[in-house]
């Protein structure tokens, strides 16, 4: 499960996160709606610590991410998100391995433009060792077959389009068996057309029981893939529910606002 409790976030005087609590459960798909400029983004990035928060903590599996509590001695082992005792950075080292576990796919793809499709998705289990480089290549196959780019492993990413260029940033997330992949609006920089391709490789992930989190602005997608839909507005997790609960009987005023704007 990966656990938000009590986050804030702040950049100066602006308060960004202002007490965020979210549960995800392992294989539930987790879809965060709100207004441009309501933290979703930060969100993302602090349950990834690459952001650290001000105040609160996030936990994977019930381990720590980015901290550890202070007296603990293992960075490798579990520590318990739970508990006394002030809170310690982990080493770089350590933050990089617990990142690994924390698959992230960007609104612009962020593929390196001078690997080939295959060595972009086998590239990290590679540099992290966990796969030896012909087993990486093998796995990245597998994956590219996955997200229906089979055809494209010895191509550059300038050679593809959008939608295929983040369908292999999918099938790179995928490459590190992460416990959870956040998406950030992945489809926002997209062609209309190219849309439905990357929702369907999305769909496809979220019924075979992995565990998303995903800030989209696709209202009929949300409705289609979410567990859960998560209304965020100024840095609160103001309303969460079912697609239906959240969607078609909103109790809150600016969830209803945000919706008519969208819907
Ligand atoms: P959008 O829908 O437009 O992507 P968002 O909900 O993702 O919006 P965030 O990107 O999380 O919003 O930003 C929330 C607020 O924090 C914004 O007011 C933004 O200007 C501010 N912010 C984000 N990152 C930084 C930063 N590194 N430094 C200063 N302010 C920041
Ligand atoms: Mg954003």
């Amino acid at each position: 499960a990966v656990e938000v409790r009590d986050v804030h976030k702040w950049y100066g005087a602006q308060r960004v996160l202002n007490g965020v609590e979210l549960t995800v459960r392992p294989g539930e798909v987790t879809v965060i709606l709100g207004p441009s400029g309501s933290g979703k983004s930060t969100l993302l990035r602090v349950i990834n610590h690459l952001e650290k928060p001000e105040i609160g903590h996030v936990s994977l599996n019930g381990e720590l991410i980015g901290v550890r509590r202070h007296g603990e001695r293992s960075e490798t082992g579990v520590p318990p998100a739970e508990g006394r005792g002030r809170l310690k950075e982990l080493t770089e080292r350590a933050i990089l391995a617990q990142r690994g576990r924390i698959g992230f796919v960007f609104q612009n793809f962020n593929l390196f433009p001078h690997l080939t499709v295959l060595d972009n998705v086998a590239a990290a289990p590679v540099a992290t060792r966990r796969l030896k480089r012909p087993e990486a290549r093998e796995l990245a196959r597998t994956l590219l077959d996955r997200v229906g780019l089979a055809d494209k492993a010895d191509a550059y990413p300038r050679q593809l389009s959008g939608g295929q260029q983040q369908r292999v940033a999918i099938a790179r997330a995928l490459a590190l068996r992460p416990g959870v992949i956040l998406f950030d609006e992945p489809t926002s920089a997209l062609d209309p057309e190219l849309v439905g391709e990357v929702l369907a490789v999305i769909k496809d992930l979220a019924t075979s029981g992995t565990t998303l989190i995903i800030v989209t602005h696709e209202i009929g997608f949300a409705r289609e893939v979410a567990d859960r839909i998560v209304f965020l507005d100024e840095g609160r997790v103001v309303e969460q529910g079912s697609p239906t609960e959240v969607l078609d009987h909103p109790t809150h005023e600016r969830t209803r606002d945000f919706l008519s704007k969208v819907l």
